[in-house]
């Protein structure tokens, strides 16, 4: 996600802090390479100049002109002026699911966006955070929708309400809260038919459906990847229907993205949620602050760790911490670990959420180091080895090293690697047992931030 315009600004501002006192031509000079950077993304014309403008002004008023690190005070306004662009660090971007049960989520958007598969992404979330959700196909536009989100919802042993073709979308929406009320669903998210353009039956079928079952929220699923015309998508429904938020999806492209910038400044909708693939995993809440850090090349820790929480079973976490107190990590304590990692999602993806990942993701080796699955081989030399050695890693010698690549079709090369990887590993989980060291305070740093 934004990877080329984060490395753009990286660029920047390495640039910026390489001078040490700023003069007033220099904070011109960066703010004209950022506002190409931003243009360059498809970030809305009328967005960049007045953000640029904010930044300038703020730059210059702020005497950051000759002062003390200058260049990390520009960044920092470059960030908060980020921020806002974004919408603040308000609550806006929260659903409300403030309402007596059960809360009605309507979801429109053209065909293709991603409502149907939202609507599944959406439903897994709020199960998640202890919702009772129930799904429902109101797309009679095409029967095949309504088999996508039946499959859907069976994979998450999600409820989906459903009428035989030919029944009328707003009859079905208010059957479906009828059913909810019975159910006892807390949550229902309407999966409502699209059009390939704009049109008025479509925009008349949503304005009736929101009038008959007054959804709490009105979300517009639109795709990042169309660039600006998602931006005129976002404008048209919101003045048809008057939005309540939006969701973005397909933005684990990096085409374009900067439409998904602007969009809310253009707008004044906020955005709620961003749709990073097609699993139904692949949903993340939008929050301004840590999407801005991001794009900065920042990081964003945040997001990191609680993506762990989620992918991390507690149970075998605390034992694993247990035996670690113990002195006792061993080579099944560390296939259990890397398995959870990739439980987190693709390495790529995680690797992005950490501070300067950027400069990284431009080496050539990088690409090809984060194709396939890492873990593949891992798991084979592992497993080719025998209980004892598992256990007990500082006898794996030469001799044994031989046999276990032979076993796994691998190296001794990769086996050597392993066992460095897992030497290094083990280092650091003790480091962060006994509270001590780099990594524990890193940790430290981190819970008190949150
Ligand atoms: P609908 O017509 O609006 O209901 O759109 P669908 O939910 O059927 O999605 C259209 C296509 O976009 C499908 O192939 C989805 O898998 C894909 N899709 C939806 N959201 C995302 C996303 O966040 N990332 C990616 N890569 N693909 C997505
Ligand atoms: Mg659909």
């Amino acid at each position: 996600m934004f990877e080329s315009l984060s490395k753009r600004l990286e660029g920047i501002f390495s640039g910026l802090s390489g001078k040490g006192k700023l003069t007033e031509a220099d904070v011109n000079e960066a703010m004209r390479e950022v506002r190409l950077a931003l243009l360059e993304a498809d970030v809305n014309l009328r967005v960049v100049r007045q953000f640029v403008e904010r930044v300038r002004a703020k730059a210059i008023g702020a005497e950051v002109l000759g002062s003390f690190s200058p260049a990390q005070q520009v960044l920092q306004i470059v960030h908060e002026e980020l921020i806002d662009m974004l919408g603040g660090e308000g609550s806006q971007n929260r659903l409300d699911l403030g309402g007596p049960p059960p809360n009605v989520i309507m979801l429109v958007g053209l065909q293709g966006s991603g409502k149907t598969t939202t609507a599944a992404k959406l439903a897994n979330y709020l199960r998640k955070e202890g919702q009772r959700p129930l799904l429902v196909a109101a797309d009679m536009y095409r029967p095949a929708a309504v088999r996508q989100l039946q499959t859907l919802g069976k994979q998450l042993s999600i409820p989906v309400y459903a009428e035989p073709m030919g029944a009328n979308p707003v009859d079905i929406c208010v059957h479906a809260v009828d059913y909810a009320r019975e159910q006892a669903a807390s949550v229902v998210i309407l999966d409502t038919a699209g059009r390939l353009n704009i049109d008025e039956q479509m925009m008349q079928e949503v304005i009736a459906i929101r009038k008959r079952v007054q959804p709490r929220e009105v979300l517009l699923v639109a795709d990042a990847m169309t660039g600006q015309e998602a931006v005129r998508v976002a404008s048209d429904f919101n003045q048809a229907v008057a939005l309540t938020g939006m969701i973005l999806t397909k933005m684990d492209g990096d085409a374009r993205g900067g439409a998904a910038l602007s969009i809310r400044a253009v707008t004044g909708v906020p955005v709620k949620f961003l749709g990073v693939g097609e699993k139904t995993d692949a949903l993340e809440p939008f929050y301004p602050d840590r999407l801005a850090s991001r794009i900065l090349g920042m990081g964003d820790v945040l997001t990191l760790i609680e993506r762990a929480q989620e992918a991390i079973d507690q149970q075998e976490a605390l034992q694993t911490q247990a035996r670690l107190q113990q002195g006792q990590f061993d080579l099944e304590d560390f296939l259990k670990a890397m398995r959870q990692l990739k439980r987190m999602g693709p390495l790529r993806s995680i690797l992005e959420m950490l501070p300067g990942f950027n400069k990284l993701a431009a080496l050539p080796e990088m690409d090809e180091a984060l194709e396939g699955d890492p873990l593949k081989h891992i798991e084979a030399i592992i497993l080719s080895m025998t209980p004892e050695e598992r256990r007990n890693p500082d006898i794996i010698n030469g001799s044994r090293r031989r046999r276990i690549a032979r076993g796994s079709g691998t190296s001794v090369q990769e086996i050597n690697q392993l066992l460095t990887q897992f030497n290094e590993t083990r280092a650091m989980l003790r480091q962060l047992a006994s509270g001590k060291g780099p990594w524990a305070r890193l940790l430290r740093q981190y819970a008190s931030d949150g």
